[in-house]
């Protein structure tokens, strides 16, 4: 299957999870030595999840298939120019390439405006639109701190 294959399936998955299930129309596939592993469709209102993106259920059934977290050598393949989120998401799963359709302009040409989005991840975090507040960093840091003497510490970069 060629690049263009993986983008039809992407927009597939959006068409039909648009018309069967409500979804809105936001498709994603993660492709691992030219097969899919993963895919996904945005699923926020119709299961009450504001993270579920696309390429977050895309990379989450990824994982799940997997079982791992460590996507490197994985492709992605999503109907529409990710998110902050989305992309962020790529970062932690370690995902090689983005291959995309639509782009953020037309998402935002029927009303989608992501500026706030991007202004907040970019800007330090005490100058961000959400109110935040730093609550028992001692004892939250001895929990960090006694990860670091676990098993199952990592810092997941592969
Ligand atoms: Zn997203």
């Amino acid at each position: 299957m060629d690049k263009t294959n993986f983008m039809r399936r992407a927009i597939e998955i959006s068409r039909r999870e648009m018309l069967e299930h409500g979804a809105a129309p936001f498709g994603a596939v993660v492709v691992k030595d030219g097969k899919i592993v993963g895919e996904g469709c945005n699923h926020v209102v119709n299961r009450h999840d504001p993270t579920s993106h696309g390429e977050i259920e895309a990379i989450r059934d990824a994982g799940r298939n997997l079982g791992t977290w460590d996507l490197s050598g994985c492709d992605l393949y999503t109907t529409c120019e990710p998110c902050e989120m989305c992309v962020a998401a790529m970062f932690w799963a370690g995902i090689d390439t983005l291959y995309y359709a639509n782009t953020l302009a037309d998402a935002e040409a029927l009303g989608f405006d992501l500026q706030p989005l991007r202004d907040m991840v970019r800007a330090d975090l005490h100058e961000r639109a959400l109110p935040t507040e730093r609550l028992l960093a001692a004892e939250a840091r001895e929990v960090l701190d006694l990860w670091t003497t676990q098993p199952n510490f990592d810092t997941f970069q592969g």
